[in-house]
């Protein structure tokens, strides 16, 4: 295990403090949709025509949508302010894996970003930082952005073991030479993930610092990776989530497949991007 270096939180703190932080938070507000293996296609179709119409232009929303659905959104998203990515990938190009996909066929379908390391992914399908970590070389070699999830379980935090998972996560899922540029971190406590249990702004806010010292350590105070809150993020919470300081966005589930909810939760970010701006 890492251990984890008190002097890494005061960096973070520096980077706040200088001003570059926030500014970049501000330009690159981020919500991100994960639909998971909803919904029927027909609704889908709805769901995607009604973001399209959605006028955010001062934020970057993502749609991590299911696979066999890469192509239909991609066509019908076509010239909206929108990205469709992926929910996973094979570290492979190509080969016998059955069910698998690799991040070539992603691209091609459409997909610019891919989602590793989801809380989902590691407990029901065993996915270690190490696997996770091969992923993402994988997908930026095929000039896919790449979305990061870490996070402790609910056992984790009660056994004050939460910031070392996450520093061991992003420690050994982020593989050398990654470009700070193609990556965004999601901070998605697992107890938080579809249970209603939002993170304490205060707890969001020190895991937050947390995941910026790596960062910065890694690729310098100036250059951090945007770093996501997700869990139960819905249209009642968002406003306060994005209040807290270096969260730069949301990743969102349940409340994702609904556009109403989506849009204020898009409104939230917008408002909080232009607070920072
Ligand atoms: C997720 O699956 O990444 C997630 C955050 O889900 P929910 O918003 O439903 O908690």
């Amino acid at each position: 295990m890492t251990p984890l270096l008190a002097g890494a939180v005061f960096t973070a703190r520096q980077a706040c403090s200088d001003g570059q932080v926030k500014k970049k938070r501000g330009a690159d507000m981020i919500v991100a949709a994960n639909w998971k293996m909803n919904p029927a296609l027909d609704q889908a179709a709805v769901l995607a025509t009604a973001l399209a119409s959605q006028p955010f232009f001062e934020i970057k929303r993502i749609l991590f949508v299911p696979h066999p659905y890469l192509v239909p959104m991609s066509v019908r998203l076509t010239g909206a302010p929108l990205q469709i990515g992926g929910q996973d990938c094979h570290f492979a190009d190509h080969g016998a894996y059955t069910g698998d996909v690799s991040a070539g066929m992603l691209r091609d379908c459409g997909a610019s970003t891919v989602l590793l390391g989801h809380s989902e992914r590691r407990s029901a399908h065993g996915e270690s930082s190490d696997l996770v970590a091969q992923k993402i070389k994988a997908a930026l070699a095929q000039n896919l952005d790449v979305v990061l999830c870490v996070g402790e379980t609910k056992a984790e935090r009660d056994d004050k073991k939460a910031e070392q998972v996450v520093i061991d996560q992003l420690q050994a899922s982020i593989p050398d030479n990654t470009p700070p540029t193609r990556l965004t971190i999601a901070y998605e406590p697992v107890w938080a993930i579809g249970t209603g249990a939002v993170a304490s702004p205060d707890d969001i806010g020190a895991m937050h610092h947390i995941i910026a010292s790596v960062l910065s350590e890694r690729f310098g105070a100036g250059a951090l990776p945007p770093i996501l809150y997700g869990g139960s993020v819905n249209a009642e919470n968002a406003g306060s989530i994005f209040a807290v300081p270096l969260v730069g966005g949301a990743l969102v589930g349940g409340a994702s497949l609904d556009a109403d909810a989506f849009a204020a939760i898009c409104t939230a970010a917008q408002l909080a991007s232009r607070n920072e701006g």
